[in-house]
């Protein structure tokens, strides 16, 4: 009867919601040991300059294979990682592998790339964020002016107030600032204009239709004629034609990253693919 169809309704969603607490559990008691079982690895993803279209440097994405689950995708372990806390020392593990890497392509003759480290607004919000970074530059010797940190929109917009005078100190530090995933959140552009952030990073869910859908061509134009004015620089992501990397050239976008040039890959694939011709030419001259 109806009291029946009430009752395994309700266990439809309690079993629904047990499932989903339990994933969530599997996955945060694997990402708990993920560190110490050498799981994690960073992916390099080439930055693209324009017009010239070598590389400029490179984006570090976060991959994680667990023993126990495979290969698990940032867009499922993040979320994760952000409500158990474990993104704090997870997000010192990339920061430190991210700077020990800019300082070896330096070592090995490419002190010009560039390696933008995606932060977490969990771990942008924590007090002790500015000298974890201080004490990982010296710990790992890498130079802050080729160390980009991504701040998302939204991580900013839950920010304090203190929020203009912490991406000074960011800014003094040395580091390139980039605002991530520019567009999805809800800034007020004036507010953006007391940031000093270098860069916007143009979301790839707007360059994903270019050049053909004409709300797109109107974001993508109006964000490159923004930050023209700002005096910020343009990094548009998820580029994958070459139709969209003439529109975004033409707009004045100066970087430009995604698979139209190369998916993320390991370091050592990264410097071959990437950095080792260029390497034999600049010590030969
Ligand atoms: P994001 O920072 O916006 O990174 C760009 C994402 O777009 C990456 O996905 C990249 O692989 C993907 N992508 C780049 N070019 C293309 C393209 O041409 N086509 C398509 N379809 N995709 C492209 P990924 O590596 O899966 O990372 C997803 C998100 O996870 C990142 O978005 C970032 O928010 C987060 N994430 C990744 N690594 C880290 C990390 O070390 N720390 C933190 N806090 N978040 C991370
Ligand atoms: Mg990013
Ligand atoms: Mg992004
Ligand atoms: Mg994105």
């Amino acid at each position: 009867g109806a009291k029946d169809a009430g009752r395994n309704t309700y266990r439809f969603f309690e079993d629904r919601m047990n499932a989903q607490a339990y994933q969530r559990l599997m996955l945060e008691t694997a990402l708990r040991r993920a560190i110490e079982r050498n799981e994690l690895a960073l992916h390099y993803q080439p930055q693209m300059g324009m017009p010239e279209g070598h590389v400029v440097g490179c984006e570090a994405l976060l991959r994680w294979t667990s023993r126990d689950l495979g290969e698990v995708p940032p867009h499922r372990f993040i979320p994760v990682a952000e409500t158990s806390g474990l993104i704090l020392p997870i997000g010192d593990w990339v920061l430190r592998e991210a700077c020990r890497q800019q300082r070896q392509w330096a070592s090995e003759g490419r002190p010009d790339v560039r390696v933008a480290i995606n932060i977490s607004a969990i771990q942008f919000r924590h007090a002790g964020f500015e000298t974890r970074l201080k004490d990982i530059l010296d710990e790992t010797g890498a130079d802050p002016a080729q160390i980009e940190l991504e701040i998302t929109e939204s991580a900013l917009m839950q920010a304090g107030s203190d929020i203009v005078d912490r991406l000074w100190g960011l800014r003094d530090m040395g580091f390139t600032l980039a605002l991530d995933d520019f567009g999805t959140g809800y800034s007020s552009l004036a507010y953006l204009k007391r940031f000093p952030i270098h860069r916007l990073k143009i979301d790839r869910s707007f360059v994903k239709d270019l050049p053909d859908d004409a709300e797109d061509r109107a974001i993508a134009s109006a964000t490159m004629s923004l930050a023209r004015d700002l005096g910020m620089a343009v990094v548009a992501e998820g580029v994958e034609t070459a139709a969209q990397r003439d529109f975004l050239v033409a707009g004045g976008c100066r970087i430009l990253q995604g698979y139209f040039y190369g998916k993320p890959v390991p370091a050592t694939v990264f410097t071959d693919t990437w950095l080792s011709a260029e390497v034999e030419t600049t010590k030969s001259t």
